[in-house]
């Protein structure tokens, strides 16, 4: 089922968030959940993987929010690098490292990426015209200017694209321009500025051939993918400001410009892994075979609105480098919406209703487990899905706690109390103790079936679904009752129960590193964490018995059940806009 691709190892990047704002549940959602579910299972496996992640920390946003608040770029990006950084850690989201595009390192990255782009003919220089402030003397790039949009009359569109309707169209055919700086109240008047754009049109059929060689990716992700390719336009790649990375070329018209951020951004995944390999290993070249090696299997992590970056835009850069490695599956989520609890109805998450919950919010008020079982359990793999307060203690409650917890606690209790706190031998086995022993590895490959093929909701199911399994067997062979009369027997229950106990806490590790960690202490077994250089196969150990002697400690509750009070609190926290 797996490596059977002949790769040797997995690169697995979450799309780099940006470092103006914080980090919030819809992000998780789509982004790096899954990203971390999956390396953690490639982690235990013992495969060779790789998880990179980091700030993206240049581009418009940043400097306007500076210019705003009255304190440098750079305070901004630091300000939400740590705190991100930080959120992520809380959460478990386990990269190897979490970078910055504002490291020295990346501006090499980046430029060497540009030259080998130009030395190939790939880049070229077109002259634009800009609105441009005489009152600050500096061009508008992007949400410098607002305006009115062409297309739909919205007053409050940006320099080149519109938020209500979506629309993208060059600057200048925004319709009565201002200046979005504090204090400028000057007229915008256009103004021409050479630029460099890349040549995608060059790259349209191989991108095209790429993503026919990927008939299994997600129908969402192909479908914007090759709306793009059949569409390819040189896209500009430089900006009038100095918030960036220099451009690399001699050039009278090149100091006062730099790279654009979308540009440089998902390069921070190239110049993360090089730093990577120097902190890690000390070696400068360590990165190449993760980057240059056909024997590596990239994955990106992404939210619908980076499908173009990854799908099309990153790949044309790669290409243009000659001896880079392409994705081979670019895992693109939809949104994670929110459920008003007042309208009864699914709504966007926004900065302006005050309706998103932050990370940070959310690791103080809930089980870490609590957070990663919900947002698995309604990933937005192939549609939108919502954020509902009852529905995170409805599915936590009456799934994980009482399905998979309960099962566990009550075995490994009455295990513990008859039969001096160690596995008990297994005698005779009837039919259904031999049906339940071969549900197990049964289950265990359905669910890497499942983490293999992306499919995320189905993988946390199937989980579920071998608890439930356990507790039929555990009811048909009501232990409570023939501990009484037969302790043979009722040995070989337990004994049973206990390889499902052990199996669920393999399985469960990549989903639920907390739960799994205290119950592998409880039963005494290996959660082996190997990373990039692999290690031992705790996975399949899942398969592999707990013999009958082995020493068990008595049982905590794993998962706590939560308060439909304390529940309430929290919605009316959240309802309040408190919960970001
Ligand atoms: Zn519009």
């Amino acid at each position: 089922m797996t490596n059977e691709s002949g790769f040797k190892r997995t690169l697995v990047t979450s799309a780099l968030p940006y470092a103006n704002g914080y980090i919030h549940l819809g992000h998780i959602a789509g982004a790096y959940l899954p990203a971390d579910i999956y390396v953690r299972y490639k982690r235990l496996r013992g495969d060779r993987v790789l998880y990179v992640g980091g700030s993206d920390e240049y581009g418009v946003p940043i400097t306007l929010t500076a210019l705003k608040e009255g304190v440098s770029p750079r305070e901004v990006i630091d300000r939400y690098h740590a705190a991100n950084e930080e959120a992520f850690r809380r959460l478990g989201i386990s990269y190897d490292i979490y970078g910055r595009t504002s490291w020295d390192l990346h501006i090499d990255t980046t430029q060497s990426f540009f030259l080998r782009l130009l030395d190939g003919g790939y880049i070229h220089q077109e002259e634009m015209e800009l609105w441009y402030s005489p009152q600050s003397d500096k061009y508008l790039p992007d949400r410098y200017v607002k305006g009115t949009c062409p297309k739909c009359g919205y007053e409050d569109a940006n320099g080149d694209e519109c938020e209500r309707c979506g629309a993208q169209y060059a600057a200048k055919d925004l319709v009565q321009p201002r200046a979005n700086i504090p204090g400028d109240t000057s007229t915008p008047i256009l103004r021409k500025s050479r630029h460099w754009f890349l040549d995608l049109p060059k790259f349209a059929d191989r991108l095209r051939a790429w993503l026919d060689g990927h008939p299994e990716w997600r129908t969402n992700v192909k479908g914007i993918a090759y709306g793009w390719v059949n569409d390819l336009r040189p896209r500009c790649i430089t900006r009038d400001t100095d918030w960036g990375v220099p451009i690399p070329v001699d050039a009278p018209d090149a100091a006062s410009k730099r790279i654009y951020v979308w540009f440089d951004a998902p390069i921070g995944y190239v110049t993360n892994t090089r730093q990577w390999g120097v902190d890690r290993l000390g070696d400068p070249h360590a990165w190449e075979l993760w980057w240059k090696d056909s024997a590596t299997r990239m994955i990106h992590f992404i939210g619908k609105d980076n499908i173009p970056f990854h799908a099309v835009i990153f790949p044309a850069m790669l290409m243009g480098q000659g001896d880079y490695i392409l994705a081979d599956h670019v895992v693109g989520n939809e949104y994670l919406n929110i459920f008003n609890r007042q309208t009864g109805q699914a709504e966007k998450g926004s900065k302006s209703r005050g309706n998103m919950i932050s990370v940070k919010w959310a690791v103080e008020h809930l089980p870490l487990d609590a957070i990663r079982y919900y947002l698995c359990a309604i990933a937005p793999e192939s549609k939108d899905s919502s954020f509902d307060w009852d529905d995170l203690m409805f599915r936590y409650n009456g799934e994980l706690c009482d399905v998979v917890g309960n099962f566990v606690h009550r075995s490994l209790t009455m295990t513990v109390k008859n039969f001096d706190g160690a596995v008990p031998p297994a005698k005779a086995l009837d039919a259904e103790d031999s049906t339940m022993l071969a549900a197990i590895p049964e289950q265990v490959d359905a669910i890497a079936e499942s983490l293999e093929n992306f499919r995320f909701r189905q993988a946390l199911e199937r989980l579920i679904d071998l608890g439930r399994k356990a507790n039929v067997y555990f009811d048909a062979k009501q232990p409570w009752v023939t501990r009484k009369t037969d302790t043979a027997r009722t040995g070989t229950t337990l004994h049973v129960c206990c390889q499902v106990v052990k199996a669920l806490c393999h399985a469960m590790a990549p989903f639920l590193p907390d739960g799994a960690h205290a119950l592998a202490e409880i039963i005494g077994t290996a959660l082996p964490e190997g990373g990039p250089d692999g290690g031992p196969d705790g996975w399949n150990a899942a398969k592999e018995a707990l013999p009958a002697g082995s020493p068990l400690q008595t049982p905590q509750v794993l998962f706590p059940k939560l308060d439909k009070d304390r529940i309430t609190e929290l919605a009316e926290m959240h309802e309040r806009g408190e919960a970001f």
